[in-house]
């Protein structure tokens, strides 16, 4: 009997995994980290549902380290097969997956050190060995050809328009001479973006898994640019510093880019910005292999060189722990970029210590905020945030920016789901909390009349039934 079943990601935005089995093969698609709740991160310690040695293959939408980053584990409790990933993705994890082990590493010594973690003596989740062995699993698959993994799985990627190399993926799935199907949406993305791609139509689809991340609401239609620079603007007339949670690949590249035009338009203050990451590096080469991915001209990234259109005018790159402490003497307006975009962990948690008593300051969110992490709660209007086990006073503004989102809004969702030209057989909502699910669960049950289920972890369902 085929089956599907959800091991991630429903009824929550992280830990994306799906398990397909067909003809006694089992493939899983995306192997992604819970964060948020403690209840589910403490899941990503768990022995996971099904023996990682009898998965056969993984394959992945995109590089966030919610779809990806619980490879190592899976690879050091057993997991011996290929990952199948495009180029981008992959070089994209190259930097990702060791940055999430280091930033561990980093978190388990300073917990260690403070004394407050609920683990002895405290441990990272995996080592940068263990990330690097994940790493040597990879194999390459085409951007957008059709690929076949075994009889029973051929996938054929689309581009999600999310970040680089981001695809959904439409799976066709074989056993006894029946096939069915699936398509899984990945995070899908926005239509005219700064840098990426339109999310690109996918007709067909007996069913399909789609995220629902912002499925009750719409992102704000006015310009992300003035937005951003009327913050960047009154902050800086009143002295403070400017932090933002974001992974330094993806978000951080979106931002870059619109700061640096504002810089040339003279809008905004050529700010020191600081990207403090153990990976940070310029990403601008990046773009240039990926081309196929956004649309961004080849002329202006070749024009680069020290004029790099993809970092503002004053970057530094801080890679080390002594580099990333020295920020904190800095008491002039900056600009300062650290992970995780959460606050669930990383050098970001050390920089909202420091800048989130003085009221000069604002930390902007320009990514979701999932449930019970400290992003969240800072959003929310919390005052006392506890960072490594001691109580802050946050004074601090706290501002949103969400048109930098990297998913679709509710109408966005519904322009993609509109380009399948039949109704498939269930829609089945993942990758939402549930009020989220809930409410896009029932705008597509009065836009589409489809029939949509919202699974709960741990359900299954055949799609050759
Ligand atoms: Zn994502």
């Amino acid at each position: 009997m085929a089956k599907i079943t959800f091991l991630g990601a429903a009824g929550a935005v992280t830990g994306s995994k799906y398990l397909v089995e067909a003809g006694g093969k089992r493939l899983l698609v995306d192997c992604g980290l819970f964060q948020g709740p403690r209840g589910l991160r403490e899941k990503n310690r768990e022995p996971f549902p099904v023996e990682p040695a009898s998965i056969d293959w993984i394959v992945l939408t995109h590089a966030h380290i919610d779809h990806t980053g619980y490879l190592p584990r899976i690879v050091s409790d057993g997991f011996r097969g290929p990952i199948f990933a495009n180029a981008a993705t992959h070089e994209l994890c190259n930097l990702l997956l060791l940055d999430s082990a280091h930033l561990q590493e980093e978190d388990a010594k300073f917990a260690a050190k403070k004394g407050y973690s609920r683990h002895h003596p405290p441990l990272p989740l995996y080592t940068t060995e263990e990330a690097q062995q994940a790493l040597t699993q990879f194999r390459e698959v085409p951007r957008s050809d059709p690929f076949t993994i075994s009889p029973q799985f051929t996938v054929k990627p689309y581009d999600a328009g999310h970040i680089l190399g981001s695809s959904s993926l439409q799976i066709t799935i074989t056993e006894n001479g029946k096939s069915a199907v699936v398509v899984f949406s990945g995070d899908v993305g926005r239509y005219n973006q700064t840098i990426l791609n339109d999310p690109a139509p996918i007709a067909r689809a007996d069913y399909i898994l789609c995220e629902s991340t912002y499925g009750d609401r719409d992102h704000p239609t006015t310009d992300p640019g003035s937005a951003i620079a009327e913050i960047v603007n009154r902050v800086n007339k009143r002295g403070g510093v400017i932090v933002i949670p974001a992974f330094a690949v993806g978000r951080t590249q979106t931002l870059m880019y619109i700061l640096r035009q504002l810089e040339d338009a003279q809008q905004i203050p050529k700010l020191p910005t600081f990207v403090d990451s153990p990976m940070a590096a310029s990403v601008t080469d990046l773009y240039v292999r990926h081309h196929e991915d956004h649309r961004l001209s080849f002329q202006q990234l070749e024009q680069a060189g020290d004029r790099d259109p993809l970092d503002v005018h004053e970057v530094h790159m801080t890679r080390t722990v002594e580099e990333s402490k020295k920020i904190n003497a800095i008491k002039t307006p900056c600009i300062i970029m650290a992970a995780s975009g959460m606050c669930t962990g990383g050098r970001i948690l050390h920089h909202l210590e420091q800048r989130l008593p003085d009221a000069r300051n604002v930390v902007i969110f320009a990514g979701y905020q999932a449930e019970a992490t400290l992003g969240r709660y800072l959003l929310n209007g919390g005052k006392d945030p506890r960072i490594h086990g001691d109580y802050i006073h946050s004074r601090a503004e706290i501002a949103e920016v969400s048109q930098f989102s990297a998913h679709s809004d509710r109408t966005e969702m519904i322009r993609w789901l509109s380009g399948f030209q039949a109704p498939p057989k269930r829609l089945f909502l993942i990758h939402g909390e549930p009020a989220a699910a809930q409410s896009f669960s029932e705008r597509v049950q009065q836009q589409l009349h489809w029939p949509v289920a919202i699974p709960k972890l741990g359900d299954s369902f055949d799609p050759l039934a």
